[in-house]
């Protein structure tokens, strides 16, 4: 059976997620409780709604609790976000992923139940830190607070030199797990490839052994 999703709120973050999985043929039903906004899905989502989710009751009459996974992406509302979220909690939706505007939010949604907490203006913030750092860095991407991966174009002190005459392991820390050519990817390079300019390395690591390895060698 098809994955049934809902997205909760249809600003710039709820309406990017609701086009994106009508793209990909998903059933999604989009709530908000402002009539434009959902006037704007009406032909995106399967089913467009006016509802206020802090409201239980409309919740229930919705279904919510039949969808698979349900994303709360409520702005600047921050107490609407949690009251949302308990209730959904409350009535056992299976996944629950809640878009947090600060660290004291995600702590309390991660309290109160949320499956998942997603921070997409602060990550959006890293990863767009970390591309003007240097124009070789394509994309960032943190796996956990302490470890990221880095996706790098070959930079001139890389090209003509394999990963073992870089030795990046035992300089930096940090493993290169793949490398793009265009469309092609090679995931599991050998130590003795050379690099070459038209290369983008994968690589995962500690941030600050990360950071090294941008400073010296991208
Ligand atoms: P973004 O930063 O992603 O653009 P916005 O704050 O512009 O987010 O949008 C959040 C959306 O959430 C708005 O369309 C707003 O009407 C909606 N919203 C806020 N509170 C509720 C609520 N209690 N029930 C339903 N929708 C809500």
């Amino acid at each position: 059976m098809r994955k049934e999703f809902a997205v909760i709120g249809l600003g710039r973050f709820g309406g990017s997620i609701c086009q994106e999985l009508h793209k990909e043929g998903m059933e999604v039903l989009a709530i908000d409780r402002d009539e434009d906004r959902v006037n704007q899905f009406k032909h995106i989502a399967s089913h467009a709604v006016i509802a206020d989710s802090t409201d239980e009751t409309t919740l229930k009459e919705l279904g919510i609790k039949n969808i698979d996974h349900v994303i709360v992406a409520i702005g600047d509302n921050i107490q609407a976000s949690i009251l949302t979220t308990v209730v959904l909690v409350e009535l056992g939706v299976k996944k629950i992923t809640v878009k947090a505007q600060n660290d004291y939010h995600a702590k309390i949604l991660d309290k109160i139940g949320a499956h998942q907490v997603v921070h997409p203006e602060r990550d959006m913030g890293r990863r767009i830190a970390h591309s003007i750092i240097s124009n070789n860095i394509v994309d960032y991407l943190e796996l956990s607070d302490e470890h990221s991966i880095v996706e790098v174009k070959a930079g001139k002190k890389m090209i003509g030199k394999s990963i073992i005459d870089l030795d990046i392991r035992a300089k930096y820390g940090c493993t290169v797990v793949a490398i793009k050519q265009g469309s092609h990817i090679n995931v599991s390079p050998t130590p003795n490839d050379i690099l070459t300019e038209r290369d983008i390395l994968i690589v995962v690591g500690a941030d600050k052994d990360i950071a090294r390895f941008e400073r010296q060698l991208v």
